[in-house]
């Protein structure tokens, strides 16, 4: 099968990839996006804190997205890309169907996995009630019950932040040990500290959230459940290309500079690939400078190319 040729080829086509393809494309750019299509926030409803969009489907903001990309004569495909090797004229990736592609340059916005606590019954509310980001959906259960799950020491801090959207927080540490000092600290301010184990998470008739139940049989209502999700980069084609990772509290991350690029030449990576902090806005600004980085270096190889022809 013939290699298709690209200046730059982007895998992932959530808001970092699409964004970074966006500026690629308007700098008249031939450009490949490859996209499997499940963004992170897919299972939400709508996406709050990107201006201008605050509210929006998550999805229907892709679907923009890709909608832009395109006109200007960006590519935008369904696809999974399952390996990619380096070369001198840049990189070759392969996709699960099995096509090839050749990019001058190669972006990676592959995102990350959340991991959920394992707690009988919460999969199912993941994204509308089971929830991560107190920016992200803070606002909409301002002032109701709040659980917050002990899942990692960091969940205190969580817990304390959302006391800023609603004084009705409990924190459920399922038995397990909190320092006096964490503990003083949320009584203080009003939050709950519930000790009992968890057995799961009762819903009710119409499929929404209504309460924790504890092993000991009882149970408290609840509106809401927020924590610190387990995070994986998806980042093995990055790894495999040999991109270098640092290793940090929350697992180790490939290593990029403030234009997203790894310690391979050529080699860009954006979003919650590299951040698990990355919000939508945060995504898309690093995609921007990613993308604009990109068209930077290929003009200094043409420009090489111009003065080696010139001799
Ligand atoms: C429940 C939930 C709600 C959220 N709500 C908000 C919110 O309200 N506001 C906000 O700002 N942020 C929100 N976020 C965060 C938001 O989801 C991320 O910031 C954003 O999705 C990161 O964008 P990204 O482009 O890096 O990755 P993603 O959006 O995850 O996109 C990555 C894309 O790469 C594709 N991909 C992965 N591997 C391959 C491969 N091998 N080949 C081809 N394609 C591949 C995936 O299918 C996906 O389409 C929320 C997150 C969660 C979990």
């Amino acid at each position: 099968m013939e290699i298709e040729q690209w200046d730059a080829i982007i895998v992932g086509g959530g808001s970092a990839g699409l964004s970074a393809a966006l500026a690629l494309v308007r700098a008249r750019r031939r450009v490949l996006v490859l996209d499997a299509g499940a963004p992170r926030n897919g299972v939400a409803a709508h996406m709050h804190g990107v201006l201008g969009r605050d509210g929006w489907s998550p999805l229907t903001l892709l679907e923009t997205g890709r909608g832009e990309v395109r006109s200007y004569g960006g590519e935008v495909r369904s696809a999974e890309v399952t390996g990619a090797v380096k070369s001198d004229e840049g990189f070759v990736v392969s996709l699960s169907d099995g096509g090839r592609h050749r990019g001058r340059r190669m972006l990676v916005a592959t995102g990350l996995r959340d991991e959920m606590p394992d707690i009988p019954g919460l999969a199912q509310h993941w994204g509308t009630s089971a929830v991560v980001c107190p920016y992200c959906d803070g606002w909409e259960v301002r002032d109701q019950r709040i659980a917050v799950l002990l899942t990692e020491p960091m969940s205190a801090q969580q817990a304390q932040l959302l006391r800023q959207w609603s004084p009705r927080v409990t924190f459920i540490t399922d038995g397990q040990d909190v320092p006096d000092e964490i503990r003083r600290e949320l009584v203080a301010r009003g939050i709950v500290v519930e000790d009992r184990a968890v057995a799961g998470v009762v819903t009710d008739d119409t499929g929404g959230l209504q309460a924790i139940r504890f092993t000991d049989g009882t149970l408290i209502d609840i509106n809401s459940i927020f924590f610190r999700s387990g995070v994986r980069p998806n980042d093995d084609l990055l790894v495999r290309l040999g991109a270098v990772r640092d290793e940090g509290p929350d697992g180790a991350w490939v290593r990029v500079d403030a234009t997203g690029l790894t310690s391979v030449p050529g080699l860009w990576a954006v979003g919650n690939v590299v951040s698990s902090s990355a919000n939508v806005p945060v995504s898309m600004a690093s995609g921007s400078v990613a993308g604009a980085t990109i068209n930077g270096d290929l003009i200094k190889e043409e420009i090489r190319a111009a003065l080696a022809q010139a001799g």
